[in-house]
């Protein structure tokens, strides 16, 4: 089992503060999370910095990820190291993904931006019902939209600042590969847990 934060902005997102040293710095540290997925605002530049820093580190797992701005609200693309091309709906981004057997996850549905209800429509593989970054109401209901949608939920702190970094995680039931990871989500093979230090949860 390994344990992944599927949810970090680097200072590539322009609202994001976490330098790629200082991220690899982290993991390094940190005595159980390893495997982490970049998911900056709709650029994978972060996911390259950070993939080369983390390179010489062989326990250190880097998933390429995006969080795309569609026009209905915000989707996370997992391990598809490309941006895809406008226009961003939903439906684009979806085959986007299809086509490249990448992994579609509906973030923090019923925040600002989320895809709330309309996440209903599409063919999603899991939903965020645990974003650190969300009040505890709003992820109760993510995790009620997975159960009514029968999906995997994950867990992602979606940290902008490096004290907000894995204060949730995913406990994926896959050894520290992609493959592996991406299609034990698929199946069901995932929990969401958060860390003891976290408040609120
Ligand atoms: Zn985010």
């Amino acid at each position: 089992m390994i344990q992944a934060d599927l949810h970090i902005h680097t200072a590539y997102s322009a609202d994001a503060s976490i330098q790629p040293k200082n991220l690899v710095d982290q993991l390094y540290a940190h005595s159980f999370i390893k495997t982490i997925a970049i998911t900056d605002h709709n650029t994978i530049e972060g996911y390259h910095k950070v993939s080369k820093l983390a390179s010489p580190y062989e326990d250190i797992l880097i998933i390429p990820g995006i969080e795309v701005s569609t026009t209905e609200g915000d989707l996370i693309i997992l391990g598809i190291p490309e941006v895809p091309q406008k226009p961003l709906t939903i439906g684009n981004v979806i085959d986007f993904s299809r086509e490249r057997s990448g992994l579609v996850i509906v973030p923090h549905a019923y925040r600002a931006n989320g895809l709330g209800d309309l996440a209903k429509e599409y063919k999603v593989d899991a939903i965020e019902t645990l974003n650190g970054s969300s009040p505890l109401n709003l992820n109760r209901m993510a995790e009620n939209l997975a159960k009514e949608m029968g999906l995997s939920g994950v867990a992602g702190s979606d940290a902008h600042t490096t004290k907000l970094l894995w204060t949730v995680y995913s406990e994926i039931q896959a050894s520290s590969n992609i493959d592996e990871i991406l299609k034990a989500i698929k199946q069901g093979f995932v929990k969401v847990a958060s860390s003891p230090k976290s408040i609120g949860f």
